[in-house]
């Protein structure tokens, strides 16, 4: 091989300068005699990050979530592996996030434009619409947040600004912008910003329209100026534009008592249906699957905003074979999570069967619902957690009659029957 010159091995084989012009030249691992500058080695070096973000983004606009977008029965499949029942509710959400995304990655230049499809989720409190909603966004590994309406008030009352609620998004994706603008909010409770009365307002209704037309724009998909750090906006405040045209929002709600407005809805449309209506009603018939728009409307809803949800479904109240299995079937169920608590301290952890339908007896006495089945397991094994790592046992049942007497010690009976007394 010919041997290199001198001005080779001194100069930058990049930029031509020298040793003394620049504050060292690096050799090349390959070969020693050809070196390059460490100016020339930083400027690559941002040429590469440019480059490698370049990529990154244009592989965001292509992939909305990052990686394959599953198919319905997939997604569906998904949920069945944590939240029990509810399976219309299922199939709807698993239809609206596909086409959400599919939507997403519509090619811009056709004619028919795909439009969004916010969700609205009606049914009881806790029979799984939060956990529906936190489920899809966990198995689309986009940046989620929970908001709870009640706590929005119309720009310029007491409260939080409607704007506030992008502000958890962007939380939750870190500040990256475009990583929350194809997020999804689940907005809770969204029945208590229900106007009062089927008539539009003539005064201002601080709490129920105003919010709801706040909520419009956010809905249908806009630019909005979204205060960094939430709460009230002020004049300093920065603000960060957040387009929310690929923002999916899932509202949920009880609406308590929409199943009368939706039977006497039935009842009009049928002449010498109200008997039958009367004998469901005691029969305890679910009626909110037959929950339609001008039911939201009757409610309190605008028709703006039920305009923007297209996507209604409802969830029906779980039964005592729905509870039991919410206590041991999902992927995380309250029981597995409590044997796993034990196994961290070498203890085996069994719950019989008749504890088990103890458990859930209780949950129905004092219609406390999924959400007490917690509280009930919590109340029972209280002691156990306390007194069991500084034993030397192994494994642990909890029987019927060991429930019983933990919950009797702990007063649960009374404490249970004045909360569901004041519900
Ligand atoms: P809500 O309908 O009021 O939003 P949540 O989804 O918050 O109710 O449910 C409260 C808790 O009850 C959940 O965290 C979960 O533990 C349990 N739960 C409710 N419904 C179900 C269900 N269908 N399957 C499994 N767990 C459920």
């Amino acid at each position: 091989m010919a041997k290199k010159s001198t001005r080779e091995t001194t100069t930058c084989r990049f930029c031509g300068r020298g040793s003394d012009m620049v504050s060292f030249l690096v050799p090349s691992p390959f070969d020693p005699s050809t070196v390059i500058c460490n100016e020339c080695v930083e400027h690559i070096h941002d040429i590469i990050a440019d480059y490698k973000k370049q990529v990154s983004d244009s592989n965001k606009e292509k992939t909305p979530v990052g990686k394959k977008i599953p198919k319905p029965l997939e997604i569906q499949k998904f949920l069945d592996q944590y939240v029990i029942g509810q399976q219309t509710a299922k199939k709807f959400l698993s239809v609206a996030v596909y086409n959400h995304y599919k939507r997403l990655s519509q090619p811009v230049d056709d004619d028919v434009d795909i439009e969004k499809s916010n969700i609205i989720l009606v049914g009881p409190t806790g029979t799984g619409k939060t956990l529906l909603a936190k489920t899809i966004a966990r198995l689309l590994d986009v940046p989620f947040t929970i908001v709870d309406a009640t706590v929005l008030t119309q720009a310029g009352y007491v409260g939080e600004d409607i704007e506030s609620l992008l502000t958890r998004l962007l939380q939750a994706a870190d500040y990256d912008v475009k990583a929350a603008e194809r997020g999804i909010v689940f907005i809770d409770e969204i029945d208590k910003i229900a106007r009062k009365g089927d008539n539009p307002s003539i005064t201002r209704d601080v709490s129920g329209e105003g919010v709801q037309q706040g909520l419009l724009k956010l809905l249908e998909g806009s630019i909005v100026n979204v205060p960094p750090q939430g709460g009230r906006k002020h004049p300093e405040q920065k603000m960060i534009p957040v387009d929310t045209k690929n923002i999916l929002f899932i509202c949920g709600g009880a609406f308590d008592g929409i199943d009368r407005k939706i039977a006497q809805r039935l009842n009009s449309h049928v002449v010498g249906f109200s008997n039958e209506i009367e004998r469901k009603n005691k029969e305890n018939v679910n009626f909110l699957k037959h929950v339609a728009p001008q039911d939201l409307k009757s409610f309190g809803l605008i028709p703006e905003i039920i305009g923007r949800l297209p996507i209604l479904t409802s969830l029906e109240p779980l039964d005592r074979d729905a509870l039991r299995n919410v206590l041991t079937e999902p992927k995380n169920a309250i029981i597995r999570q409590y044997k796993k608590l034990f196994k961290m301290d070498g203890v085996e952890l069994e719950f019989t069967d008749d504890a088990l339908d103890l458990i859930v007896d209780k949950a129905i006495e004092y219609k406390l619902g999924a959400r007490g089945l917690r509280s009930i397991v919590e109340t029972i094994m209280i002691d156990p957690m306390f007194e069991l790592p500084s034993q030397t046992t192994d494994k642990f049942v909890v029987d019927a009659d060991f429930a019983l007497k933990k919950l009797r010690e702990a007063n649960f009976e009374t404490t249970a029957a004045v909360a569901s007394a004041e519900k």
